[in-house]
């Protein structure tokens, strides 16, 4: 069933998501990163929509060929290269993977490779930018807004397509969600793992890329432009990179084990995957690297350290909580969580087909001390990107604005979904953790 809440912010993000990122990204090309600029100029008569909307860079040819390329790229690497990557790093978990059980019981195949596909087109990228030539580095913040439009027509392409296919041909008609609400179903989805062929698997591929490959490109393009028009690169810049740079590849090198979480595990495909992997993600995301090209901001060293500590410290929190859950349902609670065996909720739940499942809620570790710590590490990351900006504008804080929303948000729906799945264990586990992000707090 859809509630009436669920319906209008399903609406209101049809509507406004788009003009959001456009928002965004015209404020810095024709405001220096100002948000309230903009709004000044219209309620003052100083500027029409028109007016902003004519200085907008349109889709260019050079953008649409650019960005074909640059996804057919991605899924020549996805789809053509099997993973080589485990054959030789220690620890790294790369090749045919399996992933959870869907509700209708299939346990899909994967190919996760990446890592590979990462460490490739930034090898090329890099052997471009100092030995080959063929472009420049600065191509990407040189093409932002043409290549925009490009991404938007990609994203809004897949989530019709993934409908349409959702009704005359699912991969798996089991694993099939109707609500009967067209807008509900559009946006979020109603296959669950929507694939071409045995393995092109879309949620996997535009999960991971072409966004995600991208995000790092996109800030070396950035720093790129700084040192193009200010001859140097601020450690700020830096920062960013470095900070982003560490999720990213985090990402690549767990991808296997993000074939358990509630992206793939849970969600079904639809716009808000589709159109968020190609448009939301990369261009909102990189926020703090745009802002940095127009005020390029040099942090004095104690800043600079102490944002570089919060965004490590951060990041170890993530890592580890993460690392915790997956090392305890991996081993069926059979490892040490900080040196002690973890204890735990046994638990059971139906699929639907009505058979018994059982599973166990840790609450060692981190998962002891709030029930989505892992959350708490992700929103510190965010933070220190965002404090690498001074504190001049407002822009470069959406992240941890937009972050705080999504993850609460999320705590929220995971948790109804647990408590459906669980029932009374759900709620003996929450007597044992009973905070979500901050112990003691909330
Ligand atoms: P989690 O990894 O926290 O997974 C939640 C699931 O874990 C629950 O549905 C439940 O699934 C299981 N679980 C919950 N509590 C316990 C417990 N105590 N012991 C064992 N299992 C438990 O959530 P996500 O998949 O959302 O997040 C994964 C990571 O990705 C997070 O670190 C998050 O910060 C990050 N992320 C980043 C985003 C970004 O845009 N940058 C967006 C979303 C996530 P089950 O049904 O198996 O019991």
């Amino acid at each position: 069933e859809v509630d009436w809440f669920s319906l209008a912010s399903i609406l209101f993000l049809l509507m406004f998501a788009p003009l959001i990122v456009y928002y965004f990204i015209m404020s810095c090309d024709q405001y220096q990163c100002s948000l309230i600029d903009p709004v000044i100029d219209l309620l003052t008569g100083n500027k029409y929509l028109s007016d902003i909307w004519n200085k907008t860079p349109t889709l260019t040819y050079r953008a649409a060929g650019i960005y074909t390329l640059w996804v057919a790229f991605q899924v020549v690497l996805y789809v053509c290269i099997p993973d080589f990557c485990h054959k030789f790093l220690p620890g790294y978990v790369g090749g045919v993977q399996e992933g959870a059980v869907t509700p209708a019981g299939v346990v899909n195949k994967y190919e996760i490779n990446g890592l590979q596909a990462w460490i490739v087109t930034h090898v090329l990228w890099f052997a471009n930018a100092y030995y080959f030539h063929c472009f420049s580095p600065t191509i990407i913040f040189d093409n932002w807004i043409p290549l925009l439009w490009c991404a938007n027509i990609l994203g809004y392409a897949v989530s019709t397509f993934a409908m349409i296919k959702g009704y005359f041909f699912p991969t798996n008609a089991k694993d099939c969600k109707f609500t009967g609400n067209f807008f509900y179903d559009y946006m979020m989805g109603i296959e669950f793992n929507p694939r071409i062929g045995k393995w092109f698997d879309f949620k996997l591929f535009f999960n991971g890329r072409p966004g995600i490959v991208a995000w790092t490109l996109i800030n070396l393009s950035y720093a790129a432009k700084q040192q193009e028009l200010y001859g140097q690169v601020t450690n700020s810049m830096i920062l960013v990179n470095v900070l982003q740079g560490i999720y990213v590849l985090d990402f690549f090198w767990n991808e296997a084990w993000y074939l358990k979480t509630i992206d793939i595990c849970h969600d079904h495909f639809g716009w808000y995957l589709g159109w968020g992997d190609c448009v939301w993600l990369p261009y909102l995301y990189t926020l703090q690297g745009l802002y940095l090209v127009y005020h390029p901001v040099q942090l004095g060293t104690a800043n600079a350290i102490g944002i570089l500590m919060l965004g490590l410290i951060g990041y170890y929190i993530f890592r580890m909580t993460n690392h915790q859950k997956d090392l305890f349902r991996r081993t069926n609670g059979n490892c040490k969580i900080w040196g002690k065996k973890p204890e735990y909720i046994e638990c059971s739940y139906m699929s639907v087909d009505g058979t018994k499942f059982h599973s166990k809620l840790m609450t060692s570790g981190f998962w002891g001390w709030a029930r989505h710590f892992n959350y708490t590490g992700d929103l510190m990351g965010s933070l220190a990107y965002c404090l690498t900006c001074g504190f001049d504008h407002i822009l470069p804080y959406f992240y941890i604005v937009y972050m705080t929303i999504l993850l609460t948000h999320r705590c929220i729906r995971d948790e109804h979904r647990c408590f459906s799945k669980y029932g009374k264990d759900w709620k003996r586990y929450t007597s044992a953790v009973p905070y979500r992000l901050i112990p003691g707090i909330f």
